[in-house]
């Protein structure tokens, strides 16, 4: 029996223990994973440093900030999101109880990628234990020092049975791949994603995946060039590049483009000193094989500002190509490194006619004081989000969904959204066993006459809390009109306070809710 399958079964086994089901149980993992994440931050910080040679402050603002944010907000938020949900019903269901109940779905399986190893492993886990799952925690071997640190010391923090984390390459996730999930959550490139999901057509699981692509960046040519060129220089270089929102190229007008050069030039300076490769905030490419792979990407364009390297040091400096266009090998694939390519277009229309050519992205950026051309961008455009006049921050938002569509990916996930992608929202209906006439429509024989009642009761678009409501003002308006009168008998010329009140409050409750 293999490692992977025991680990798997383990995983059910205490799940069906309905161990996760109550809440606190599920609050005590996630304040031990804050717990972990608090006393651990330095070995963390060391793993990240030797994976990605990122600075210890760097670590904790992009790795785990935000799992910490995540993880308070669960905290805070799961008795509201595990409740059951009150829907709208219809006329046949008046009289019943009609909600919907989140429940566990049973074993997730989260494979993450390398680039944040830390936060795209450990984000999940806590939508999957909020959730109330049991979840197999299968981090990148290609950041490695993460990997060995996740194995080593998160079970130290949670429960072994329930969130085992299972290191391996290649052979050790399809091994985890064969085993039956209720669900997985997959983070990584576009190739390995079909077999994911390949793999999980076998169990009927569902997916979510997580991808990439090419997220483009317009800049209008009426904006603010040097605050927009600050904020993509940001963007676009953070964790060199290897960011799976990072503005992948720059679409703009050829009038404009020296402009970003030399803007993009300044901040690269300013936020990397004269020599990024000895400065500390500035990391290092993840293993030589994606440095061989970005220093081919290169070939056949301008570079505009960096260019220089280091093969010993996995080292690209930040750099921009110009001029490049459409058939680029640089536009070949995602670059997922600090190598910036612009492309000049003739304006708006031809922005998006060229990213509407290609595969849907992540995201797309649009620098503009114009509102009417961004909304524009909105409307004739698809991706995962649209984010204007910044870089990133979208990812930050814990209330939007996060997540791609098409080639970048399916399912969403952060704050709310992650709770609901890893529950199954299960519809509950409670009738009485009353009311019996009601139903003689639907029985056999199936006269015109019962048709019509049907037709009336299926099809009316009666919204029932409009009903509520209305009845309610109709009793207000009643019980008004019964004071007017006790106290005409009495007073036949004064109007009652509490009818004058009550008028009122009808007034005002058919007005703003009706
Ligand atoms: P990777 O090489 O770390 O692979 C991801 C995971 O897939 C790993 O756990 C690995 O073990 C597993 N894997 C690799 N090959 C496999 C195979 N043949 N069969 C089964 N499992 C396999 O990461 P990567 O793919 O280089 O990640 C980079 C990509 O991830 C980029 O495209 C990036 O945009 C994307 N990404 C997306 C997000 C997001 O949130 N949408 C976040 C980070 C990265």
């Amino acid at each position: 029996m293999s490692r992977e399958l025991l680990v798997v079964q383990r995983a059910r086994k205490s799940f069906q223990t309905g161990k996760t089901k109550p809440l606190e149980y599920r609050i005590h993992q996630l304040k031990n994973l804050l717990r972990f994440i608090s006393e651990r931050q330095r070995d963390i910080a060391e793993a990240v440093k030797q994976d990605l040679g990122k600075s210890e402050n760097g670590t904790q603002l992009f790795e785990t900030l935000g799992v910490e944010g995540e993880i308070n907000l669960a905290i805070e938020k799961l008795s509201e999101w595990a409740a059951p949900r009150i829907i709208e019903k219809n006329l046949l269901t008046i009289s019943d109880e009609v909600y919907v109940q989140p429940e566990p779905l049973g074993v997730v399986l989260i494979i993450g990628a390398w680039n944040y190893p830390w936060a795209i492993t450990l984000q999940p886990l806590v939508g999957a234990i909020a959730a109330g799952n049991a979840a197999v925690i299968k981090p990148s071997e290609v950041s490695s020092q993460s990997a060995k640190v996740m194995e080593e010391l998160l079970p130290l923090y949670l429960d072994n049975d329930l969130y085992p984390v299972v290191t391996g390459g290649v052979s050790e996730t399809q091994e985890l791949l064969k085993q039956r999930f209720d669900h997985i959550f997959y983070t990584g490139g576009s190739a390995v994603g079909k077999i994911v999901m390949a793999a999980a057509s076998c169990h009927l699981t569902p997916v979510t995946l997580e991808l990439g692509g090419k997220s483009p960046c317009y800049i209008d040519k009426n904006c603010d060039i040097r605050v927009a060129c600050r904020r993509i220089t940001w963007g676009k270089f953070v964790n060199c590049g290897q960011t799976c929102i990072a503005p992948d190229f720059i679409l703009c007008e050829a009038s404009v483009q020296s402009q970003v050069v030399e803007e993009i030039q300044k901040c690269i300076k300013e936020f990397y000193t004269d020599n990024p490769e000895t400065f500390e905030d500035y990391g290092r490419i993840i293993n030589q094989r994606h440095f061989k792979r970005l220093m081919a990407l290169m070939e056949g364009s301008t570079v505009a500002v960096g260019g220089d390297s280091d093969e010993s040091q996995c080292y690209i400096a930040p750099t921009v190509l110009k001029d490049v266009t459409g058939d680029s090998k640089v536009m070949k694939e995602e670059i997922f490194g600090p190598l910036l390519p612009i492309i000049t277009v003739s304006g708006t229309d031809e922005a998006i006619q060229f990213i509407n050519a290609r595969e849907k992205p992540l995201v797309i950026y649009v620098f503009s004081h114009d509102n009417k051309l961004i909304k524009r961008m909105i409307a004739e455009t698809s991706s995962g989000a649209l984010l204007a006049n910044d870089c990133l921050v979208h990812f930050t938002v814990s209330a939007l969904p996060f997540g791609g569509v098409g080639n970048s990916g399916m399912g969403c996930y952060h704050g709310r959204h992650s709770f609901d992608q890893l529950s199954h929202l299960r519809s509950c209906l409670i009738k009485q066993l009353k009311m019996e006439g009601v139903n003689s429509m639907r029985y056999p024989p199936h006269t015109d006459k019962k048709l019509g009642w049907a037709r009336f009761f299926m099809l009316k678009q009666v919204n029932v809390c409009r009903l509520r409501r209305m009845a309610l003002l109709a009793t207000l308006a009643g019980l008004a009109a019964f004071l007017l009168k006790a106290k005409e008998v009495k007073h036949p010329n004064s109007v009652p306070r509490g009818a004058k009140v009550l008028a009122l409050v009808s007034a005002m409750y058919y007005f703003t809710r009706l």
